[in-house]
């Protein structure tokens, strides 16, 4: 038998060892791994998917830790096997991923049925977002049947999120004064439920304002679905007050999403989206490291940039080239 079926076993008999060894392999830049680690994926393909996939969001210091720290163990005491992944394109140029850090979840780092992953490193947020999506598929042959994807709340690391999740949950506190300003809308749209945490002792009051406000706003927003309407919650992550509602809030949206198979239909839009943004990224690289192109690009673009020769042209001499072969 082979190395990688000797993974895939190990993977899908739940051992922590061969999970890591896959996702090593799937997170690794070396062309060789790289058949290898499409081979695991097929290989395993059909064990994955069986779980609720998670994404949350909000700015740094509005409580992800702490709140994936309460829902895991929430989460763990009803017998659930939960994997906390991440997505931060920047933990590069930060010398360090502070997303799906285990000191920021200390709790649940010492569970067992509890695997924390912090985000893999990449200069692209395509990149990032690949190894990420296919560590959930290998977490999900290991039997984890909660997925939680962690993102900042900045950029398009959101989106890119939340077109890997079934849920898009976007933390936020209740700041005083204008709520909705400190909201972007793209990202409101992608949410599936608005949650202000730290909403406690005097915060309360303002909480509750603020999350009728969001309630407010979310009314007027065009639903992505016919079957839910956004909810606005409020929770303390820190309290462990809220959490069961979270919970069962999102149970209630898988039954729905499920009932006519709305569920699996965004699965499939999901997976093939994902097709063709791996097709067109291969594509660009290809076409970036084509000798015909690199040989005329550079005087191409200055063409553009002068003036001398118009987009659409120069456009149209580059694919000429790249399909010279
Ligand atoms: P992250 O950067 O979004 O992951 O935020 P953290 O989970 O690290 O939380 C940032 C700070 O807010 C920490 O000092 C937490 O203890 C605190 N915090 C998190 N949740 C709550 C809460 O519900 N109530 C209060 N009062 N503090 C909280």
């Amino acid at each position: 038998m082979s190395n990688i079926q000797n993974l895939a076993d190990g993977v899908r008999s739940g051992n922590i060892r061969s999970l890591a060894k896959a996702i090593t392999l799937i997170e690794s830049r070396n062309s060789d791994h790289s058949r290898d680690a499409t081979t695991l994926l097929d290989t395993l393909l059909l064990d994955s998917g069986d779980s609720i996939r998670i994404g949350i969001s909000g700015v740094p210091g509005v409580g992800k830790s702490t709140f994936i720290e309460a829902l895991g163990m929430h989460l763990l005491q009803q017998g659930h096997k939960v994997a906390i992944l991440a997505v931060d394109p920047s933990s590069q140029l930060s010398g360090g991923s502070i997303l799906g850090d285990k000191t920021r979840m200390e709790k649940l780092a010492r569970e067992q049925n509890a695997f924390i992953r912090p985000s893999p490193s990449g200069s692209t947020l395509g990149g990032v977002a690949r190894k990420t999506r296919e560590t959930m598929l290998l977490c999900e042959a290991a039997g984890y049947d909660i997925i939680i994807v962690e993102t900042v709340g900045v950029g398009q690391s959101e989106i890119a999120v939340a077109a890997m999740v079934d849920f898009f949950l976007l933390l936020q506190l209740a700041n005083a004064g204008d709520e909705l300003q400190g909201i972007k809308k793209g990202v409101m749209e992608i949410a599936d439920a608005i949650l202000i945490n730290k909403a406690e002792g005097e915060n309360r009051p303002r909480a509750e304002l603020a999350r009728q406000q969001y309630e407010n706003a979310l009314h007027l927003l065009r639903p992505k679905s016919n079957r839910w309407q956004v909810p606005a919650l409020l929770c303390s992550a820190l309290y462990n007050e809220g959490i069961d509602e979270v919970w069962n809030m999102i149970l209630d949206f898988v039954t729905i999403m499920k009932k006519e198979n709305e569920f699996a239909d965004k699965r499939r839009l999901q997976a093939t989206d994902w097709m063709w943004t791996m097709v067109m990224d291969n594509l660009k690289d290809l076409f970036l490291q084509d000798k015909n192109v690199a040989a005329m690009i550079n005087q191409v673009q200055t063409g553009v940039s002068m003036g001398t020769t118009p987009p659409s042209v120069a456009a149209r001499r580059l694919l000429e080239a790249f399909r010279r072969h």
